[in-house]
């Protein structure tokens, strides 16, 4: 039988995107073989944003920027192109209707994980694809593995390689926690250090250092 193509979808605000992203993806991409990552920066109406937050249009701008020259990653506008709050649960749809033979893998950092019981229709969510909760300096993995509690035990493993992926998928687990070689990169730090009149360097790309200083974000 042909192998289902895996795409990866990988949300955030990305405000802005930085290397700690990049190299999560990368690493999921290349250890488990999935065939293509989408980065989503989310869609934040006026009225929710938070104070300090670029715009919709420069995030995506920079994510487009971070992957250029990386195969297998891609920007996705799907959640900046539609003027309503993004929701995961209405984005998977959307993608499920783009991908229809595809299999989808969620990615996902450890903190972020942490919080999926506030999320719309998270049973949903979680039902629709499989989780690649990931590590994530500061958070722990194994927090992030109780979050969900007993009802939730037969579906969740842990992951070390793709032929791990394989077989979780065949014993039907669908939430999977995977230990990456994760940089201690957060926006909130690139934020800060922009404020602060601080180098970039090592922590973003060239083009998104080059494009927070041209629209003078997060200067306050
Ligand atoms: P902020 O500090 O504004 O929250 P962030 O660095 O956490 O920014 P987000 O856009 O919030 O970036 O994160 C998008 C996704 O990327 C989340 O699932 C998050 O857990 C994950 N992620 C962010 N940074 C890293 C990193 N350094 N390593 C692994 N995963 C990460
Ligand atoms: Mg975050």
């Amino acid at each position: 039988m042909r192998r289902l193509r895996r795409i990866g979808i990988f949300g955030g605000t990305f405000d802005p995107v930085h290397f700690g992203h990049l190299r999560a993806a990368e690493e999921v991409r290349s250890r488990l073989g999935l065939d293509r990552i989408l980065f989503i920066p989310s869609n934040t109406p006026p009225h929710k944003r938070r104070f300090g937050m670029a715009p919709a249009a420069d995030r995506l701008a920079m994510v487009r920027s971070a992957l250029r020259g990386r195969p297998g990653l891609e920007a996705s506008d799907l959640e900046v192109a539609s003027p309503r709050t993004s929701y995961s649960v209405f984005t998977l749809a959307k993608i499920r209707t783009l991908y229809p033979d595809a299999r989808l893998f969620f990615l996902l950092g450890a903190d972020a994980f942490l919080e999926i019981k506030t999320w719309r229709e998270w049973r949903k969510v979680l039902d629709q694809c499989v989780f690649i909760v990931l590590t994530r300096p500061g958070s722990s993995l194994r927090a992030a593995r109780s979050v969900l509690g007993p009802g939730y035990r037969d579906r969740t493993a842990s992951i070390r390689e793709a032929a791990d992926l394989d077989n979780r998928l065949r014993a039907g687990r669908t939430i999977l926690f995977f230990r990456i070689d994760a940089l201690p990169v957060s926006s909130t730090e690139i934020r800060r250090r922009v404020r602060g009149g601080r180098s970039l360097e090592g922590l973003v790309p060239a083009g998104v250092a080059a494009r927070i200083k041209s629209a003078k974000l997060y200067q306050e």
